[in-house]
């Protein structure tokens, strides 16, 4: 590699958009009650989910990725995977799961962790049991361009 080729990595490496990433899951009752009557929702055809009306269990799969200022232990994954699943059990309870839709469950989480940490870029993912979910990233910028939101 010759010297310019150098500087060039050196100056990516310095730039790049560090992040460390989480996982945790979490039981939750979902129930959606406008599904038993919004016609979009109830149908007649292979496309019916009333069931959603009902009460049902799912495991809440999380996977968070919050940036970091260095490589060295700035949220030390562990401690941030505990504070995380504090906030949904036990006496501290702030975050409930019970009859939102991911993406709901993923805003509150959000406000939580800017809280706590911020003026950081965080992706939440939720899902139900692995299977669909969301994704949302909270950007202290506008994708796309550099204007602070
Ligand atoms: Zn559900």
């Amino acid at each position: 590699m010759i010297q310019a080729e150098r500087e060039t990595v050196e100056r990516i490496k310095e730039a790049a958009g560090r992040q460390i990433w989480v996982t945790f899951r979490k039981e939750g009752i979902h129930c959606y009650p406008a599904a038993a009557t919004d016609p979009k929702l109830n149908t007649s055809d292979e496309y019916n989910v009333a069931f959603l009306a009902n009460p049902h269990r799912h495991i809440f799969h999380f996977r968070v990725s919050i940036d970091v200022w260095h490589n060295d232990r700035d949220i030390e994954f562990i401690q941030f995977k505990r504070w995380l699943e504090a906030l949904y059990s036990g006496a501290n309870t702030v975050l409930a799961l019970d009859y939102k839709s991911c993406e709901m469950i993923a805003d509150d989480l959000y406000v939580q962790i800017a809280a706590r940490y911020p003026n950081r870029c965080v992706i939440i993912e939720v899902s139900e049991d692995g299977e669909n979910g969301c994704s949302i990233s909270y950007n202290l910028t506008r994708p796309n361009n550099s204007i602070v939101i």
